[in-house]
């Protein structure tokens, strides 16, 4: 079973920024910045006008968490497509289940 966030990833890699126009949230990026509305306030900061933009980068509340976790979660997939370009890993595993050793290598290649 996939988590909820390996879902979002997959979902956010997979939609192109036409797609992501068509998510409904409570503001849209139209234009020049204005003061938010307060009806269009991000649910999570209750700062900003919650547009695709904030959502997905510019929200101080998910940068800590969610941000990060769609940064290691990307990096783990690189890593894991490095090391088997490289033959430094044989194991097919699913992305979300792969996990990162902090030093591979072999005769030709090195991947910390
Ligand atoms: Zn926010």
């Amino acid at each position: 079973m996939i988590g909820a966030h390996h879902w979002t990833l997959s979902a956010q890699m997979q939609m192109n920024s036409s797609q992501m126009k068509n998510i409904i949230t409570k503001s849209r990026d139209n234009g020049p910045k204005k003061q938010p509305d307060t009806k269009e306030l991000c649910r999570r900061c209750g700062k900003e006008s919650e547009t695709i933009q904030h959502i997905t980068a510019a929200c101080e509340q998910l940068a800590p968490t969610e941000y990060v976790k769609r940064h290691d979660g990307l990096a783990k997939i690189i890593h894991q497509k490095l090391a088997e370009a490289a033959k430094l890993i044989d194991d097919n595993s699913p992305y979300y289940k792969y996990t990162p050793a902090n030093v591979l290598k072999n005769e030709n290649f090195k991947l910390c």
